[in-house]
């Protein structure tokens, strides 16, 4: 009997572990992906010996990453040499201090009680309450999926769901642990990874500087591309079929069902499934008959985007470890800045990733490899945001923020820049108003209540990737390939 068939639209993290998953189940699976090669933004560049990953540059979460492999039928250690990175991140404040967050506890007693006295009592009461939020997120949010109402609103879950304190917002939760107000940012920047402002985020967030330290943060030999190659590998064994280079124009519909997707010259390939990959508010948008949800999407919130700098630099400049983060003493500012006048901070926190700390392949020797990333706020739509201004204000900060710690000489030492913009993000990858996380990860738009994983209308198209269940990040992406997969066997009876 001829086995059924299913389109992944997109090579990203998403497609590419469902594709996987599908193929070993027996589907015949054919990737069509509008680039060149895979990886969507778990992307990356490479010129003149230095090499730069483009879109993540923090490979957290272990343990999801563990399971998952192993759920594809390999595991994490065969398919990627892994280092820890501790310190994770080298913290500096406006007025100079700083702070190394490590798992070393001995140090963070120190640190901490050099800032306020009796913090490191609080951040570890903080942790506590961080691992019980990161268990229950994985067992009850992200490792399953939401297809009926009554599947989230059991009173058993909403019990449950309740002790993840899903109605405080992060950065009030703080006051119950700390004084100090870097010690608050300290513990609440990572909210950004959501696209979230923790003004904005649950307390449940707390579960990610939780896993921070104490499953740690890991660098992959090669670079966070190394998982894609590792996946695209996984992939091709498996007897997944790839097509580069080719944008999806249409998906082809009836009414109730997708026939196949449309390329150019209006060819058509048909198949018994569609999954999309590309993010889910573009797909609604751009590949299907405009309808209610396309319209509702349009007004969820989105993400914030970035802008990053890619720069070859012909000398090291050791002052910066692989993870540096400036954090700015106006931290709300920084977030009703992004979120909410979707511009730029004046004074913005701001992130640099050197590589080469953590790998010496990833610059020539005696040279440099840097990725500076500048939180900002997603397009608007309209003309009220100049991206060359922004860029060059974002490309100022970023110098004077350098000099703080000494660096002072950078733009001569420069080879060559490369800079992703908002209109970048949307351009390379289709993400709608260029929000790097795609849909935020805002209360009203978590676990049921974020787009699901199927069509509601058309029976047959599902999604697969950040703005679907369970949301943004790499390993997230795995589970969600994972879950929707297992939903495409069921119901297609394979
Ligand atoms: C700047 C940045 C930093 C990040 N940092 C981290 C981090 O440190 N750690 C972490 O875990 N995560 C991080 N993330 C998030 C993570 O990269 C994403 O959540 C994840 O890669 C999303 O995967 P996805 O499955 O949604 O696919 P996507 O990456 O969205 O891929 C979708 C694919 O579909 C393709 N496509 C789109 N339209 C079409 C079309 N019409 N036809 C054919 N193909 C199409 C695109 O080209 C793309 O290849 C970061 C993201 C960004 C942008």
């Amino acid at each position: 009997m001829k086995s059924k068939s299913v389109i992944v639209i997109g090579a990203g993290i998403g497609g590419l572990t469902a594709a996987t998953h599908l193929a070993k189940r027996g589907l015949h699976v054919t990737v069509v992906e509008k680039n060149s090669r895979p990886g969507g933004r778990c992307d990356r560049f490479s010129r003149d010996g230095h090499h730069f990953d483009t879109g993540p540059t923090l490979f957290v979460m272990p343990l999801l990453y563990e399971a998952e492999f192993h759920a594809l039928g390999t595991s994490m250690c065969e398919q990627l040499e892994l280092q820890r990175v501790d310190p994770t991140y080298h913290l500096v404040f406006d007025d100079g201090s700083q702070l190394a967050l490590t798992s070393d506890m001995q140090s963070m007693q120190k640190q901490l009680e050099a800032f306020q006295p009796g913090s490191f009592q609080g951040m570890l009461r903080y942790l506590q309450e961080g691992g019980r939020h990161y268990q229950l997120v994985l067992d009850k949010l992200v490792n399953r999926d939401f297809h009926h109402a009554f599947d989230f609103f059991s009173i058993q879950n909403l019990a449950l769901l309740f002790r993840l304190k899903p109605l405080i917002n992060h950065y009030g939760n703080m006051s119950t642990y700390f004084d100090d107000p870097r010690l608050k940012s300290a513990f609440t920047f990572q909210d950004i990874y959501m696209g979230l402002s923790p003004f904005e985020a649950p307390a449940t967030f707390s579960m990610m500087p939780y896993t921070e330290l104490a499953h740690g943060v890991w660098y992959p030999k090669g670079g966070m591309y190394r998982v894609v190659e590792s996946l695209i590998d996984l992939a091709r064994t498996a007897g997944v079929e790839f097509i580069f280079n080719t944008p999806v124009e249409r998906i082809d519909t009836d009414s109730t069902h997708a026939r196949g997707v449309l390329i150019a010259d209006g060819l058509r390939l048909d198949a018994d499934a569609v999954l999309a990959n590309a993010d889910l508010p573009y797909v609604y948008q751009n590949l299907l008959p405009q309808d209610r949800t396309a319209q509702t999407l349009k007004k969820k919130r989105f993400s914030c985007s970035v802008i990053s700098f890619f720069w070859g630099v012909d000398k090291t400049y050791e002052a910066l470890r692989p993870h540096t983060l400036f954090l700015a003493d106006d931290y709300r500012e920084n977030f009703e800045r992004i979120d909410r006048d979707l511009s730029l901070p004046t004074n913005p926190s701001l992130y640099i990733h050197a590589p080469a700390r953590l790998d010496s392949s990833m610059a020539p020797s005696g040279q440099d490899t840097l990725t500076a990333i500048v939180p900002v706020g997603h397009m608007s739509g309209g003309t009220d945001q100049n991206w060359g201004e922004l860029r060059s204000e974002a490309r100022r900060q970023v110098f004077r923020r350098l000099r703080s710690l000494g660096i002072t000489d950078i733009e001569s030492h420069i080879k060559f820049e490369e800079t992703y913009t908002p209109p970048s993000w949307r351009k390379r990858y289709n993400l709608m108003k260029g929000s790097t996380h795609g849909l935020s990860h805002r209360l009203t738009q978590m676990a049921y209540f974020r787009p699901s994983n199927r069509h509601p209308r058309y029976r047959n198209l599902y999604f697969v990737g950040a703005s679907t269940h369970p949301g943004t990040g790499i390993p997230t992406a795995m589970v969600s390939g994972r879950l929707v997969s297992k939903r495409i066997v069921d119901e297609l009876g394979v």
